[in-house]
């Protein structure tokens, strides 16, 4: 089977970068064949939070991510120890939060109505670049192409297959699914409960310390930095979420890994006891782990006739937020693609730098220096001055060069 263009991977990257080459070079669209090893809708590991970046880039492909099962974080709490900065954002929630299988199976969707052929069940096994195309060997036989996009995620293969010596950064992620603060108040006797108007849900006896005035809310995401001074260079966090129209909990913990060489506590260690902290027991619950391959400016993103988009260059190495940076890494792929068909040229050399350039590339290249400042600072004093203290600074550095980088230098 041959096709101009093979994109390896059907997630937010992989996706992304089709559509928005049906956007820029539509004489495209029916060169494109994308290789899927799932069938949709399909599991993927990931607590679903869409900050406002994703919903722009896929606002300019004239798609309404409100089309898809979603709840809303009204607030962001950015905190240490159960104390720190609010964040919410005007006329919105301060991000929405979707689950990827359905989130990934809409997009999907979208992409195929709009003249995308998505093969599903497909399993990439090797990727051989040479001068004329790409050889691309699956448990279907043998593809051809004369460009391969690697879209295939933190541990994927393309990336594998053309740089094989490369050091890698990964961050540690473990992941827990419960029911909603509400089961809280069911639990607890009728006389300790009370729902409050306001959706906070106030349980004394099993919230430990986070009753009263800072019990739980379930509008609410939590972000809390407090396993940083014992050497998880990370947070842990407690989103709203939904399955299948149930409103629940996605908690969660990610570990840069930047203080590996420090002794740690068993990773699920802190988890459990945030979990505790708000009156749930982790061992009542399934953990899941999957690593997020992080972007560091020395990561490789290209061979002649081989692109690689989202995880597989690099995700948000700050709070591995990966779904807005996938979609964006396929918005300026699909433009270098777009290009070298056009000078029928395909090293892909520029692609790197073009990268670096684009609004994409500022916050990773920025998102990285903050992460190597708040992580490797590790002590308590600074974690309590970062989080609690310097709210302005905070909030100026987030607006700055974590937030909205889609408006700046980016295609389309
Ligand atoms: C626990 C956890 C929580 C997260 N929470 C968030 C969050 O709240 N917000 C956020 O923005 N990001 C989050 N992320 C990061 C986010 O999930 C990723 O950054 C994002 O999915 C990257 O998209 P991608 O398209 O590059 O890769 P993926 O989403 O991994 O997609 C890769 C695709 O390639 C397919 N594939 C893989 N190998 C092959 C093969 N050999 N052959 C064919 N197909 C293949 C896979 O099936 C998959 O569909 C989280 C990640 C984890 C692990």
């Amino acid at each position: 089977m041959e096709a101009k263009i093979i994109i390896l991977g059907g997630g937010p990257s992989g996706l992304s970068t089709a559509l928005h080459l049906t956007r820029i070079a539509p004489h495209l669209t029916h060169q494109i064949l994308i290789l899927e090893k799932e069938h949709y809708p399909r599991f993927k590991l990931c607590a679903g939070g869409l900050v406002i970046d994703a919903e722009i880039i896929l606002e300019r492909l004239d798609l309404d991510v409100r089309e898809v099962p979603h709840v809303d974080a009204q607030t962001a709490h950015f905190d240490f120890a159960g104390k720190g900065l609010k964040v919410r954002a005007r006329k919105r929630p301060a991000f929405r939060v979707i689950r990827r299988d359905e989130f990934d199976h809409w997009l999907a969707k979208k992409a195929e109505e709009r003249g995308i052929e998505i093969r599903q069940g497909v399993t990439v096994k090797k990727v051989i670049p040479d001068e004329n195309g790409v050889s691309v060997e699956t448990d279907q036989g043998e593809f051809r192409a004369e460009i391969v996009v690697g879209a295939d995620g933190s541990n994927g293969v393309t990336r594998r297959c053309v740089f094989p010596n490369e050091s890698v950064f990964t961050a540690r992620v473990l992941e827990v699914i419960t029911p909603d603060y509400s089961v809280l108040a069911r639990r607890a006797k009728p006389d300790e409960a009370i729902s409050n108007i306001n959706n906070e849900i106030v349980s004394p006896r099993r919230h430990g310390d986070a009753s009263g005035e800072n019990a739980p809310r379930n509008d609410v995401a939590y972000f809390d930095f407090f396993p940083v001074p014992n050497n998880i260079a990370g947070y842990t966090w407690d989103f709203p979420t939904q399955i299948r129209g149930q409103p629940m909990r996605c908690w969660g913990i990610y570990d840069t890994n930047l203080l590996a060489g420090y002794k740690r506590p068993v990773l699920k260690e802190p988890l459990a006891e945030e979990m505790k902290r708000k009156g749930f027991e982790l061992g009542d619950y399934e953990i899941k782990g999957n690593p997020i391959r992080w972007y560091n400016p020395r990561n490789k993103a290209s061979v002649p006739r081989v692109l690689l988009v989202g995880d597989a260059v690099g995700a948000d190495p700050l709070f591995g937020e990966g779904i807005s940076i996938a979609l964006g890494y396929g918005a300026i792929a699909a433009q270098e693609i777009a290009e070298s068909f056009q000078r029928n040229e395909f090293s892909f050399r520029r692609y790197k730098r073009r990268l670096a350039r684009s609004g994409l590339g500022q916050t990773l290249f920025a998102r990285w220096l903050i992460t190597h400042i708040i992580y490797l600072l590790k002590w308590k004093w600074f974690q309590i001055l970062f989080w609690r203290m310097l709210k302005p600074i905070v909030l100026l550095v987030a607006w700055g060069f974590v937030l909205n980088w889609s408006k700046r230098n980016f295609p389309l």
